[in-house]
């Protein structure tokens, strides 16, 4: 029987990427100041976060929130132990994101056909050629890999994904040395049955894939697949600070699950992040008086279980 909870001391920890630099900031329509972007990662690095999906090295014409990503990196104050990834879409992207030291470079490709058209303007066969393309440049420098599967559990155009795309996509990331595969639920579309059988499914065939889950929580149950992922042994997860983010295709609709509330669910559980989970959550009480408006995450607003309420002034309500 899985176990929602640790196996033994040695499996206590989970890799927390915070993806809100990116992810979070790239679905706001105005321009986030460089210094607010890296200032933000390097309190989230004093706060013990280890792993970062700190910028994009895209088109700055295709996406100008991203134009930014060599400067972001140089004001990034680098720690070791601390893994900045960018997203290269291809080898010109490469070769900046080279030039700008990141640790980790990470290739994205829709499972469905139709949404990576519509997000990338590509086929999947043309966005996996782009992937061997820009590999060697990766290897080159001796920067890793990582592979991402965007839509792996449901695509808001096809509905469900094929298995076989989502194999054919892993094993060709595999095969140009991208040991890391992130499986992203770009639409919260993944439930824990769907995320069962594709985690399944992947070790089945790659056992040698090391999974991350980046889940969205679109229809709220983002930190439910999060416990059917720690049951399935994954201890990867990408979140935003905040919850920011958004879903393209249901406006209004939530994003990225909130990095503070995933934290303080992992550590309730028993696990280690080596996180501060109080100097998180200051860091996201920043990003919401920053963004002027209430953000999702939860953790923030309430803080821990055991935090005592003072009865006085408290008015009388039942229910
Ligand atoms: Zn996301």
């Amino acid at each position: 029987m899985p176990s929602f909870y640790p196996a033994s001391s040695e499996d206590r920890f989970v890799l927390v990427t915070e993806v809100g630099a990116r992810d979070g900031f790239q679905s706001e329509a105005k321009f986030i100041p460089t210094e607010v972007k890296a200032g933000l990662i390097n309190s989230l690095i004093a706060a013990g976060v280890r792993s970062f999906e700190a910028t994009s090295f895209v088109s700055p014409r295709a996406v100008p929130q991203m134009a930014d990503a060599s400067e972001v990196m140089a004001l990034i104050e680098r720690k070791p132990g601390v893994r900045l990834t960018a997203l290269v879409p291809n080898a010109r992207g490469a070769e900046r994101a080279a030039a700008a030291k990141v640790d980790m470079m990470a290739c994205f490709v829709s499972a469905s056909e139709t949404h990576c058209q519509a997000n990338l303007n590509k086929s999947i066969d043309g966005a996996l050629a782009d992937f061997a393309e820009f590999a060697p440049i990766a290897h080159k420098y001796g920067i890793p890999l990582r592979g991402a599967v965007a839509t792996a559990f449901g695509c808001p155009f096809e509905g469900e994904v094929s298995l076989d795309n989502i194999l054919k996509i892993v094993g060709t990331y595999l095969q140009h040395g991208a040991r890391h595969i992130t499986l992203g639920d770009t639409t919260g579309m993944a439930t824990p049955p769907v995320v069962t059988r594709t985690v399944e499914a992947i070790r089945a065939r790659y056992p040698e894939a090391i999974i991350s889950l980046h889940f969205h929580n679109t229809r709220g149950i983002g930190l439910a697949n999060v416990m059917n992922g720690l049951a399935l042994g994954v201890r990867e997860y990408e979140s935003s600070f905040g919850g920011l983010g958004g879903c393209p295709f249901a406006p209004g609709a939530t994003g990225n699950i909130c990095t503070e509330d995933l934290v303080y669910l992992l550590h309730e559980c028993g696990y280690e992040t080596g996180i501060d989970l109080d100097a998180l959550a200051g860091v996201a009480r920043e990003v919401q008086a920053f963004m002027g408006r209430d953000l999702p995450g939860q953790f923030m607003k309430s803080g821990p279980r055991l935090k005592l309420t003072s009865l006085e002034g408290v008015r009388r309500a039942v229910g």
